[in-house]
């Protein structure tokens, strides 16, 4: 946390700017892996601490895992939104399935690191470095309510471009 969510804001923003080589499924699809270690924890322990996958290192698996299975992953979930549409909710909200390996890769990437960024600021028991360092050098640097907001107010500004994007695409047709 902050909770799974709040981390879609700044990745719509992502997928604003490239759409083409950013894959957001693939990004969401990290965030929710990523934060299975709090909740695991949580449910075994009631403790809901973040020591593997929220670090630098423990991010490159999630990178990996994500691009790896996040890809088919999503281009199914992809899919199955589609075929759920009608045709005129399709023409604002239908997304192409096939999910290119780089987009994939960048979502995934973007996703694990900017996850642990972001945690590292309101987590006092993340160790961004360990095992090298103890170091927690961004913890606190900004709020936890201001933090909150950027995420949902970069959120809506992605969200605003993206449909825009769309709008445009659909004028063109
Ligand atoms: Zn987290």
């Amino acid at each position: 946390m902050p909770i799974t969510p709040f981390h879609f804001g700044p990745g719509a923003v992502v997928k604003a700017v490239a759409p083409r080589h950013f894959s957001f499924t693939v990004f969401a699809f990290s965030q929710v892996l990523i934060d299975l270690e709090p909740i695991g924890f949580f449910l075994v322990t009631g403790d809901p601490v973040h020591p593997y996958l929220h670090t630098y290192l423990g991010a490159a698996l999630v990178f990996l895992a994500s691009w790896w299975a996040g890809r088919p992953a999503c281009e199914w979930a992809l899919r199955v939104w589609n075929a759920w549409l009608s045709p005129a909710q399709a023409r604002w909200l239908a997304y192409e399935p096939q999910i290119s390996g780089k987009a994939a890769a960048v979502g995934a990437f973007i996703g694990a690191y900017s996850h642990v960024a972001i945690d590292s600021i309101m987590h006092g028991d993340i160790r961004p470095f360990a095992p090298f360092s103890d170091a927690r050098p961004w913890l606190g640097v900004i709020s936890i309510d201001n933090l909150q907001w950027i995420c949902v107010l970069s959120g809506v500004a992605g969200l605003v471009v993206l449909f825009a994007l769309r709008w445009r695409a659909l004028r063109r047709m």
